[in-house]
């Protein structure tokens, strides 16, 4: 991981100390003596993550860290308070300046590394979602445009073996997650893999049990596998927390636990889970986009030339039949003549409704352009086929077609033309080219029929 890191500290010592430590790392460092130094900075260059010490004079880190989240260029750096271990008040402080984390001085590396990544980590995700949502904007899609939502409560499974540290945490959490208790820790597995969570914190502080075991289990179980895990430890556990994050644990907190402190962690946590979850979604509903038929709905034609070969050789290698019917709507011409354009769509939705209406749940029905249809049928001889083609046929001609201009009902009819996989090396190429000229058979016919072409 890689990110470039600005570390503000009136003190120069101060200041090449955490640039030492990052730089050895491989982050790329940039440094600032004061407030207003960093501020340019950020305004100007792109910044990963702050290291924000407090006492500075002219102008202190609240308020350089106020700034930062006032203005729209900077707020979505994340700000890493440094702040003096004697100084709880300093954190709260912070936080309600916005900041996203603190680091107590003197800083500790494990500290250092653990917070720093983990926060580039959800600026990296951020990033990647406001991009998007860019993206989405200028192509005008509302419902992806969305990318800075405000942040919804957090489910999180606490597992932890003690009745009394169990009701601290659940309290400290309360104001930014559900919380559900466990204490068992095998149980608390199963828990995490039945429920969504958008983080489990793991207290270690069981009898007889090594809470790495559990880390480890959530780290490996297909359905745990992205749960941020928060380790929370005694003070100097130094080797715990080291194979702890080897494992994959996302980030720690050692004891006596500084409620502030454990709302930063988890709220940074609960955060990344929810960004990745949108930007899994949003990749999902883009595929959903490119695959599908704005007007009615249905597949289109990118995903039938695409899912036809995989059907084919499915049917091919298991010596299953395999049919295929395209439907063109006749003299569909004359009703966007005759009616419009609009009125056209509307026809060819409902089309589409009576097409859906007629499938089985593991044929494939795609609008291949136009008004043209096609229904992939698997496990379907041409007999089959041809009932199926015939079903279709009277659903369309047997009910008319209403649009929404006056109260005008419109008889539509379809010819259908099919055709059957050949044993062998048939492509899906051929097989479209045949049922084609079926179709183009059924036109010549007559219109308002299906034609099988012959096997
Ligand atoms: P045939 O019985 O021979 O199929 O005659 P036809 O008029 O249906 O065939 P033709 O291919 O000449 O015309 C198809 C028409 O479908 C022309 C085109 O403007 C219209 N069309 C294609 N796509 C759309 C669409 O998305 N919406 C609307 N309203 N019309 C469309
Ligand atoms: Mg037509
Ligand atoms: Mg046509």
């Amino acid at each position: 991981m890689t990110a470039r890191i600005l570390v503000v500290d009136d003190v120069p010592a101060n200041v090449k100390l955490l640039e030492a430590r990052l730089v050895a790392e491989y982050f790329d460092v940039l440094t600032a003596g004061d407030g207003r130094a960093a501020l340019a900075i950020c305004e100007n260059r792109p910044v990963d993550l702050v290291l924000l010490d407090i006492m500075m004079p002219d102008m202190d880190g609240f308020e350089v860290c106020e700034r930062l989240k006032a203005n729209s260029r900077t707020a979505h750096i994340p700000v890493v308070m440094v702040t003096a271990l004697d100084q709880p008040s300093d954190r709260v402080r912070g936080l309600k300046a916005g900041a996203d984390d603190f680091l107590t001085k003197p800083v500790n590396d494990l500290q250092l590394m653990s917070r720093v990544k983990s926060l580039v980590r959800l600026k990296n995700v951020s990033d990647e979602l406001r991009l998007r949502a860019q993206t989405a904007h200028t192509i005008g899609l509302r419902e992806l445009a969305q990318a800075d939502r405000p942040d919804e409560p957090g489910n999180v499974l606490l597992v932890d073996g003690r009745a009394s540290s169990q009701e601290r945490l659940q309290r400290a959490l309360k104001p930014i997650a559900e919380v559900a208790v466990i204490s068992d820790p095998q149980a608390a597995l199963f828990e995490a893999a039945e429920n969504s969570f958008d983080l489990v914190i793991v207290n270690a502080n069981f009898d007889d049990y090594d809470p790495l075991r559990l880390c480890s289990q959530l780290r490996s179980l297909e359905r745990t596998r992205f749960i941020p895990i928060l380790l929370v430890t005694e003070q100097g556990s130094e080797e715990m927390i080291v194979r702890a994050l080897e494992l994959g644990v996302t980030d720690y907190i050692m004891r006596p636990i500084d409620p502030n402190e454990l709302v930063a962690r988890s709220l940074t946590q609960i955060r990344r889970k929810h960004c990745n979850d949108q930007l899994r979604a949003s990749v999902q509903h883009t595929i959903e986009l490119a695959i599908t038929d704005d007007l009615t709905g249905l597949h289109n034609r990118r995903y039938l030339d695409s899912h036809l070969k995989l059907l084919i050789d499915r049917a091919s290698a298991r010596g299953r039949p395999l049919s295929i019917c395209i439907t063109d709507i006749d003299r569909f011409k004359l009703v966007n003549d005759t009616y419009g354009h609009d009125a056209g769509d509307e026809v060819l939705r409902e089309f589409a409704k009576r097409v859906r209406a007629t499938v089985r749940g593991a044929d494939l029905a795609c609008r291949f352009g136009g008004e043209e249809f096609v229904i992939v049928m698997p496990d379907t001889t041409p007999e089959m086929a041809t009932i199926v083609a015939e079903r279709l046929r009277l659903m369309v001609e047997g009910r008319g077609f209403g649009i929404s201009q006056g109260d005008t009902v419109l008889s539509v009819t379809a010819s259908l033309g099919i055709a059957t996989l050949r044993p062998g090396d048939d492509t899906p190429e051929a097989l479209l080219k045949r049922a084609d000229l079926a179709l183009y058979q059924a036109k010549s016919n007559g219109r308002n029929r299906v034609v099988a072409a012959a096997a």
